[in-house]
């Protein structure tokens, strides 16, 4: 007889789904045997990393044989700088998944609940379900609101209660590419109870353009209990080399530390990251980049009769008014990577990262030809 080793794994791990990323391009060349792809999968920066990150990378090799400095000093320092505040506020992440999943292991244990929006960043339910925690789904806006499938506060709001002790935002979020304003923000931190925290996940920061968004950073000070956390995956190019960080009252910095592993950012990562962050240029033509790919996809897709999501992001999520499956299939056959979110219950949308206009046109093209073939 073969053992079970489901029945080995504890309560939680037993169902426990996997998380599903974005294809490779390398997957698809050896599935399809498709060479000339365009991946547009994973909200990553179509520009490539940070030409200062990529000249400190090179740099770097000769030190590899040591232990990175586990408490990134020179990382949280330059952090520090840059956003006004003092080093023990910072956690670093191997990527900023890894906070999340830090807070859940930290704060959580199936006594207690976490709150989170339908339509959310996945990664929010797989932390939370690993810890054995109850999770509490927000209904989501609605199809006719303003931002549609976005955050509704007011119904998250609804589900706090004494078990809840992590509150989970994503401002923007993903898939829907959505976002809160800071007034709206604002308002529900302060009904928020002081002993749940809030985590306002901010991985598309650096790409805001909307006038109504603001930063959690700037209101730690008055919410003691607010966790805000970014990541150097998205504008600064970096995703292959995992780094994030989290900016938090120091005594939950504290905590963090004590179930972050060791050495959870790799020497190359905090090099790499400190250096993207002095890459102002880089991250000034990367927004511009975005900006015109939003603004040709945007239109190109509405000239398709397509709905697209109001986006903040360097994503649009787009409605296909049909089940995006086969739509997807298609794409994939003309060697173009995009995002199917049914598992996010979106079924009839795609996400689309924005990528270079020639990427785009492909794109767009291959779109048109996916639709016109079903
Ligand atoms: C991409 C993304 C992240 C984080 O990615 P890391 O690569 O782990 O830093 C976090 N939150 C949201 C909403 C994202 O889209």
């Amino acid at each position: 007889m073969t053992l079970d080793f489901t029945e080995l794994a504890v309560a939680p791990v037993r169902t426990l789904p996997v998380y599903q990323p974005g294809k490779p391009d390398s997957e698809l060349r050896r599935e399809l045997g498709v060479t000339d792809i365009v991946k547009l999968a994973s909200n990553e920066n179509p520009l490539g990393p940070s030409p200062r990150a990529q000249a400190v990378l090179r740099e770097h090799a000769p030190a590899l044989a040591r232990y990175p400095d586990g408490n990134g000093y020179q990382m949280k320092a330059a952090l520090a700088a840059r956003l006004a505040i003092t080093p023990d506020c910072i956690t670093l992440g191997n990527g900023s998944d890894n906070i999340l999943e830090m807070l859940a292991r930290a704060f959580l244990d199936p006594d207690r609940e976490a709150v989170y929006s339908e339509h959310a960043f996945a990664i929010y339910s797989l932390v939370v379900q690993a810890t054995g925690a109850r999770a509490r789904i927000a209904r989501p806006l609605g199809d006719n609101d303003a931002m549609p499938y976005g955050h509704d506060l007011d119904a998250m709001r609804e589900l706090i209660g004494p078990r809840t002790r992590l509150v989970f935002i994503a401002n923007p979020n993903n898939p829907t590419g959505t976002w809160l304003s800071g007034a709206d923000l604002q308002r529900f931190l302060a009904t928020v109870p002081s002993d749940t925290l809030v985590v306002i996940d901010e991985a598309y920061h650096e790409y805001v353009e909307a006038d109504d968004y603001t930063s959690a950073v700037s209101w730690l000070q008055q919410f003691p209990n607010l966790v805000v956390t970014r990541t150097f995956s998205k504008i600064y190019g970096l995703a292959a080399l995992r780094v994030g960080y989290s900016v938090s009252h120091p005594a939950v910095a504290e905590l963090l530390n004590r179930v972050r592993s060791p050495f959870n950012v790799n020497a190359m990562a905090q090099a790499a990251a400190t250096a993207a962050l002095d890459d102002v240029e880089f991250v000034t033509h990367s927004r511009a980049v975005n900006r015109a790919g939003m603004a040709q996809l945007s239109a190109a897709l509405q000239r398709l009769g397509l709905r697209v999501l109001p986006s903040a992001t360097n994503f649009l999520c787009v409605d296909l008014g049909r089940p995006a499956q086969p739509v997807y299939q298609r794409l994939l056959e003309q060697g173009v990577i995009v995002r199917p979110v049914a598992s996010y219950g979106l079924p009839h949308h795609l996400r689309v990262t924005i990528g270079t206009e020639t990427e785009n046109q492909r794109f767009l093209t291959a779109l048109q030809r996916a639709l016109g073939a079903i």
